[in-house]
Order: structure tokens, then sequence, then C-alpha cells
């Protein structure tokens, strides 16, 4: 008898143990409140932080807040039709989104799904939207360039393959414009863009769209939009998503431009998603984890070294400041995760300087070991031009007499700005950068007017496309021929002031 007993325990004890291992009671919950597109759940003990839940109605949603009996779900959709009581499914899946090569020239919301009314996506899979970023000994560092197009910035700010350089600036100072330039600037260079709106209007997004169209870039750029009408947590993880988007290519060994317009935004949508699940709040109100948010996403930007393939994410992430205030919370928390800043101004903006870049407070901290070496030669003294200039400018202000020293810095300082201004749109070749900033550096522009200089340098660049192609190649291989370059472009500019009225014959 007792034989028997032990054996009938034994058996009672199995199918305990196999009872909660093939239960599925962790897997769905029901829900207990629902409210502002935030579900409070009980029952799915096991859910994962990130995790893909489904609601009853087909909508769904994320877990975000993990507690001892409930977990906060955030409703990805409409929550009209979620109510309290409702059934809550696990999927075992952390938020993916589709990836793959059918996504370019595409418009996706946050969970990948296509916007613009171009049919189904063919994907060649899903990667999840969270990730570890790649360690340190699968990195390189930052060698590569990434042409901007833009003479500013590719001359005193140059971006590395894998570098963060953040874009900031208060609002309408053309922070878009360059993300949106570097885009088209990556036309034939084999590298593939992915541009993530974050809370903007959708209109202003689909403008984006049909300018990258009409500049036949729209073909290697994927765009990510969680629009302003979107809710929260879909704002809150486009950025994650677009990265997803972008690791597919870098794990496949290629080099991808990732932007995201903008950041500010983000944290805020993260801000609002955080109240709403109670967390408790810190600074400015956002969640003591705001830096991470960021910190997270951006460190998975990186220049992967051979063994892994050699691809390379590099990120333009913008931020929007309040009336140039770049000491505020969520600004240097983004400065600091980044490996430089480039800095917009308002007032260079409205004086008409464009991109009004302020060369004193931005910076490039690892992009100059990716400069192209001519422009770092051709550029080695523009920045102190620059600062002298604009402190001289200052002091002219008083009024005071100045030397003729003090007038020289004044005069090439001015012909420096305006040589540096550059319409929206036309990004500019490495060879034609590299010419503008010869004309400069070997005072070619010195007797030509400030009103002529974007003509001169306009006729300057054809004249080189028509007439010198050797030099152009030269250029296009880092080679710099000063004395044959200096010999063309003096017999250039000699008939460009006969043209203009500026030597007589
Ligand atoms: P927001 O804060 O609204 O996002 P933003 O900082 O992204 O603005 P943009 O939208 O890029 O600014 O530019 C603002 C305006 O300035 C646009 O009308 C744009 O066409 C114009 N603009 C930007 N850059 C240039 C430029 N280099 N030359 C001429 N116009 C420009
Ligand atoms: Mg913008």
């Amino acid at each position: 008898m007792s034989f028997k007993i032990d054996v009938v325990t034994k058996i009672i004890k199995e199918r305990l143990t196999n009872y909660e291992t093939k239960s599925y009671s962790y897997d769905i919950g029901k829900i207990i409140s629902v409210g502002d597109g935030i579900a409070i759940v009980s029952g799915l003990d096991k859910a994962m932080s990130m995790e893909l839940v489904v609601f009853e109605d087909g909508n769904y949603g994320m877990v975000m807040n993990l507690e001892e009996h409930f977990v906060g779900v955030v409703i990805l959709g409409e929550e009209n039709s979620i109510k309290e009581g409702q059934v809550v499914k696990r999927t075992g899946r952390i938020i993916e989104v589709p990836v793959g090569d059918g996504l370019l020239g595409r418009v996706v919301d946050s969970l990948g799904n296509p916007i613009d009314d171009l049919g189904e996506i063919k994907n060649d899979g899903y990667m999840p939207i969270e990730k570890v970023a790649p360690g340190v000994m699968s990195r390189l560092t930052v060698k590569q360039p990434l042409k901007t197009g833009i003479k500013i910035i590719d001359s005193l700010i140059p971006i590395g393959k894998g570098q963060r350089e953040l874009i900031i600036g208060d609002r309408q100072t053309g922070k878009t414009a360059l993300a949106i330039d570097t885009i088209i600037n990556q036309k034939g260079q084999n590298v593939k863009c992915v541009y993530v709106a974050i809370g903007q209007k959708a209109s202003n997004v689909a403008l984006v769209r049909e300018k990258l169209k009409i500049h036949n870039s729209l073909s290697y750029t994927t765009i990510v939009m969680a629009s302003a009408s979107s809710n929260a947590p879909m704002q809150f993880i486009a950025p994650y998503s677009g990265c997803a988007i972008a690791e597919y290519w870098l794990n496949k060994g290629e080099d991808v431009l990732i932007v995201y317009d903008d950041l500010s935004k983000h944290a805020v949508s993260y801000r609002t998603v955080s109240l709403l699940l109670r967390r408790p709040p810190g600074r400015e109100a956002y969640p003591g984890d705001v830096f991470y948010l960021h910190s997270r996403l951006l460190e998975r930007a990186c220049k992967l070294n051979e063994k892994h393939g050699s691809g390379s994410i590099s990120a333009l992430p913008i931020i929007e400041t309040q009336a140039g205030d770049i000491s505020a919370y969520i600004p240097t928390n983004v400065i600091s995760i980044t490996d430089g800043q480039i800095f917009l101004q308002s007032e260079l903006f409205n004086k008409g300087i464009r991109p009004a870049v302020d060369s004193g407070l931005s910076v490039s901290r690892v992009g100059s070991n990716a400069q192209s070496k001519i422009i770092k030669k051709l550029s080695s003294s523009l920045k102190l031009s620059l600062a002298q200039y604009n402190e001289l400018l200052s002091f002219t202000q008083f009024g005071s007499e100045l030397d003729s020293v003090s007038k020289n810095i004044l005069e090439s300082g001015a012909k420096l700005v305006e040589l540096l201004k550059q319409k929206q749109y036309k990004p500019l070749s490495n060879e034609d950068i590299a010419l503008s900033l010869f004309a400069y550096k070997y005072n070619f522009l010195n007797d030509i007017d400030i009103s002529l200089i974007s003509k001169y340098e306009e006729e300057l660049h054809l004249y080189f496309k028509n007439n010198h192609q050797d030099i152009i190649l030269d250029l296009a291989q880092d080679v710099l021929n000063e004395e044959e370059i200096k010999i063309a472009v003096s017999v250039f500019t000699k008939d460009f002031k006969l043209k203009n009225g500026i030597l007589n014959v």
C-alpha cells in the first residue's frame, strides 16, 4: 500500500509541475482599467518589457511598466474599442519592424506599416526595435568621411561614417534643411538613408518626401513617420524602429545615414507616456531615465570592423532649442552623448547667412580623422579667420577707428562668410568645395566685390568642369597640385574680372 502512495504522490507532483509549465494562464491577461492610451492589465506575469501584446479588437499594445501584480501597456493605435474586462494576449515577441530593401523609397509608420499608398512592402525579415549596441571590440574608429556637400560643414565640422553629429538650433533655423541636403548628397555614394520624422506635421514630411523624390534621392531612402497626430507611444518608438531598419543594412556591411528629426519631440513623447504610466517625474517633469532614452539609441550608431562586415550607421539627431538655450536639460543630454554638434543660430539665419552655422559653438570631435586630405589642408585656417572676424565685428559696433590689419581681417572675413553661404538642395562635390576654398586661401577673391562672390564661385566651378577635368580627377583622388590649380584659377579670375568690369583691358 505504502508503495502505491509513493507512486501516486510522484505522479501528482509531476502533473503539477507540468501543469505549470504547460499552462497558458501567464500568457493571457485581463484589462483592469483603460484610459489615456494606457491599459493596466493583470495576469501577464511573464510579460517582458517592450513586448507586443494583442487586444481583443486586434489592436496592439506595448508592455512598458512591469509591476508586481499588473503590467502597464501602452496602446499602439485606437483605444476606442478597448474596454475594461477584455482579454489581452502575449505574443512573446519584443516589438519588431519589417526590414529589407523593399522599404527603400517608402514611407512607413513606427511599426513599419506603409502609409504612402504604394501598396504592400516586400520585406526580407523582421528586426527587434530595441537592441544592445555593438560592443567596443566589434567597432573601428571613425575614419571615412561622410560628405554632406555643405561647404561650412565639410570644411570646419567634418563628419565621418559611424559618427553621431547633433544638429541643434531654434525653430526655423534650417535644421531639417541641413539633414535633407546631406541625404541628397549621398546619391551615388552607396549610402542608404533613413529619415525619422517625430512629432512633425504630416504635410512637412510630405514636402520632404517630395523634395527627395525631385532630387532622385528617395530611391535610397526610407522615411519613418510618427507625425504630430500620432499618439505618444508611436512617436516614442519611431526612432528605435528607424534604427532597426538601418541595422538590417549595417549587418549586411553597408553604410547607412539616419536622421532623427527631432529628439526634443521624442523626449516629450516619452515624458507623456511616462507620466501616463505614473512613473515619478524628475527635472522638467521628464522621467529619470530620459538620458538613457537617447544614449541607448545613439550608441547604436557605429562603424563596425571587418570581422563584423565593415558596415556603418552615421546618425544626425536634431534638437530644437528655445531661444538658443543649449544648456537646457534635453539639449545638454544629447550634446554629451553625441560626437559633436552643429549649432544653428536664428540671428545668422535672419541676416541671410545660410546655413546659419555658428562656427564658434559648433564642433566635430572625431570627424577630422575622416576629413579628405585636400579639404583639411585648404581649410586649416578658416576657423581662426572666422573667429577673428566675428570678434572684430563686435568691436566695430562701437564705431572705433580701425588700423589696416583689422580692416583686412574684416574684409577677408566678410568674403569668407559670403563664400560659405550655400543654397538649399545644392550640396557640392568635394572637388567644387576644394576649388572654392582654394580661391579664398590664395587670395583670388581680394578684388572681387562681396556681391559678386556667389557668381564668381558658380562660374569657377563651371570653368573647371569644362576646361580642367584633369584637375577635377586629381582632386577627386585627394591629390592637390597647387601650382597647376593656381595657374588655372588665375586665368579664370582674370577673365572674370574683365567680364565684370573689375579690370580694364
Ligand atoms: P523647424 O524648427 O520648423 O523644424 P527647421 O529648423 O528644420 O525648422 P527648415 O525647415 O529646414 O528649418 O528651414 C526653415 C526655412 O528656411 C525653410 O523655409 C527653408 O526652405 C529655409 N532654408 C533652410 N536652409 C536654407 C538655405 N541654406 N538657404 C535658403 N533657405 C534655407
Ligand atoms: Mg525641421
